[in-house]
């Protein structure tokens, strides 16, 4: 019956592969060479635009060591031309920055970031692109590889996202400047400062050069690059093809439609109680989930949920000092919305 199984999974992936999933990006190479844009997001103290500072890093320099060290990678592929938008701490506005990517010709700007969340709660790599057409499809198309790659090191893959401001143009600076300028540009938020799951990984010794590594093999694999230096030729790599959309792909407003639990089994010995949630989200993904044992008072750290199931089950440690508990879930899509559970009342004693 395996067998079976993974006979059937390689012809479907191959099947795949021949319907021509594959996907070429549309901006072809000027001159037969790819001009790529590294913008280290932040920098200076002039405007005190020093972005996340948390835990000892300081995100201003962090994307300018990631990008020093991404720019050097990438020059060792073939017929690429790499600049970086600022190459010191000095104060650049975003519109400055796509007005330099503009002038070298670029085909693609890539701003690099870490991320910090307004209660310190949140871990994980994220990517933003913008919400209009081609620009929509290569920064999704791009954003799932990066995400993919960035998981190779242990960091959480959050989501590929979108966000409209207030005028119904790409909320961030950076993407709307662009592509004021007809430049694809994504926003590429490494992970988090102000998290512990996230900054275990930060304090590792290299952990940036490994950043930058994931980055430059994305970005290689995206403009299927290859090393005439290094032997590395992504030339005939296939990837998922994200369809350009038809309309303006809007953020995800609303909390997810589903979230209810019930109680599978108590352990009187552990103290444990086996609970299985269901939670849906028809418009982002369901990533976060977090539960509480006294009646929502408190909440723990958010979990990750494993977003190809709709329903899971999970243990649940009552602390002995609680007699009768109430249990509580919420679920988080990708946009950071949570949808509370019912409650569900478990006498201990
Ligand atoms: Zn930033």
């Amino acid at each position: 019956m395996k067998k079976v199984v993974s006979f059937l999974l390689v012809f479907i992936l191959s099947f795949s592969v021949a319907l021509g999933i594959d996907y070429i990006p549309a901006e072809a190479a000027n001159n037969g060479k790819y001009v790529i844009v590294i913008d280290p997001g932040h920098g200076g103290t002039g405007d005190r635009n020093l972005g996340a500072q948390y835990n000892g890093f300081s995100e201003k320099e962090l994307t300018l060591q990631l990008a020093n060290v991404l720019k050097a990678e990438l020059d060792k592929y073939d017929n690429v031309t790499v600049y970086l938008t600022r190459t010191k701490d000095e104060v650049m506005t975003l519109e400055q920055r796509a007005e330099f990517a503009k002038n070298v010709g670029a085909d693609f700007v890539f701003s690099i970031h870490f991320n910090a969340s307004p209660e310190n709660n949140l871990y994980g790599s994220e990517v933003w692109t913008s919400a209009f057409g081609t620009y929509y499809q290569k920064g999704q198309t791009f954003g799932r590889l990066e995400l993919a790659e960035l998981g190779t090191l242990g960091l959480y893959q959050k989501d590929v996202k979108t966000r409209i401001g207030a005028t119904g143009k790409d909320y961030y600076g950076i993407i709307r400047h662009c592509v004021d300028r007809a430049l694809p540009c994504v926003i590429i938020e490494h992970c988090y400062l102000d998290h512990g799951y996230d900054v275990q990984f930060m304090k590792q010794a290299g952990f940036v050069e490994k950043l930058a590594q994931c980055d430059a093999t994305a970005i290689a694999k995206y403009f299927k690059l290859k090393s005439s230096q290094t032997g590395v030729d992504y030339s005939n790599i296939s990837y998922f093809n994200v369809k350009k959309p038809k309309g303006t792909v809007y953020q995800d407003t609303t909390e997810p439609d589903v979230c209810s639990i019930k109680t599978l089994a108590y352990d009187p010995a552990s103290r444990n109680v086996l609970v299985e949630m269901t939670t849906r989200d028809s418009q982002s993904p369901v990533i976060y989930f977090s539960y509480s044992y006294d009646g929502g008072k408190t909440f723990s750290i958010l979990q990750m949920w494993d977003r190809t199931k709709e329903t899971q089950s999970f243990n649940i440690k009552i602390p002995a000092s609680v007699v009768s508990s109430k249990i509580i879930c919420r679920a988080y899509n990708s946009y950071e919305l949570f949808r509370q559970s019912n409650e569900v009342a478990i006498e201990t004693r």
